[in-house]
């Protein structure tokens, strides 16, 4: 079983000390390649120097997560655009509104969430996008845009039918990540992914964060999530979604490749 990991925050302090030893796990249980999520200038720029040593098995994106919105300034497009160009760089993001944390001020986060958007137009990039307790504010930004861009993924999906439903209908694509795995907290989810066509799915841990809650007694000690237990993600999507892992590999695999350009 092939798999790729879409949403990996492999430059996260947590795997410091043994970062190569993750990525060599994760292809060791067929977890490759991996895309690394770039948050901000400085780690898009150490995720794309980071996956060049790795060729063919790490790439990444280059943008500015909304809680990083307040550090960009004037000369932030110009260098955005030059981490875009790298060999690595597969995408524009992670980028979109949080109100969740509210890190960086909301008008701040639209502004960057705005001209990320129109890089990735303007570069011909698909964008990997964040959306939390924001929706109303991303879909009305991301529906007046959605034309000009090749391609959309909705990460780290766990909103409702209503908002899946609207981003299926702007041709977005979806990121699922261990939420589902979470017998509480990814209820509500597991009810709706069948509603996700199949050729519109993708999986991602978002490790080191969203450990699986039914791994945390066993291969998770620390509670840090790795790339490696995408197959147990994989294995929870496809019981919910009633349909052989296998398979469910196989499309989102093809899916994660298609979207992504890469072999
Ligand atoms: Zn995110």
């Amino acid at each position: 079983m092939k798999l790729i990991d879409i949403g990996i925050n492999l430059m996260h302090r947590s795997f410091d000390k043994d970062r190569h030893l993750i990525v060599q796990a994760a292809g060791e249980a067929g977890v490759s390649p991996l895309i690394i999520t770039g948050t901000n200038e400085r780690g898009s720029l150490e995720a794309l120097s980071y996956a060049a040593k790795y060729p063919g098995k790490l790439y990444a994106t280059a943008g500015v997560h909304p809680h990083d919105a307040k550090t960009c300034g004037p000369a932030t497009p110009r260098k955005l655009k030059d981490l875009a160009r790298h060999e690595c760089a597969v995408a524009i993001g992670e980028c979109g509104l949080d109100y969740n944390r509210d890190f960086s001020p909301r008008d701040t986060q639209r502004e960057w969430f705005i001209k990320q958007l129109e890089l990735a137009a303007e570069l011909a990039m698909p964008v990997f996008l964040h959306e939390r307790d924001a929706f109303e504010d991303f879909f009305a930004i991301l529906k007046e845009r959605r034309a000009g861009i090749k391609n959309a993924v909705v990460h780290c999906f766990t909103g409702s039918e209503k908002e899946l439903d609207a981003y299926l209908g702007l041709g977005c694509f979806i990121g699922i990540t261990g939420w589902i795995c979470d017998e509480r907290r990814g209820r509500h989810l597991a009810g709706l992914v069948k509603r996700i066509p199949a050729d519109r799915l993708m999986i991602e841990t978002d490790a080191p964060f969203l450990m699986p809650r039914d791994l945390e007694d066993g291969g998770g000690k620390s509670g840090r999530n790795e790339p490696k237990y995408l197959t147990h993600i994989a294995e929870a999507l496809a019981r919910h979604l009633e349909k052989d892992v296998k398979v469910l590999a196989e499309e989102t695999y093809t899916n994660s490749r298609l979207f992504f350009g890469i072999e």
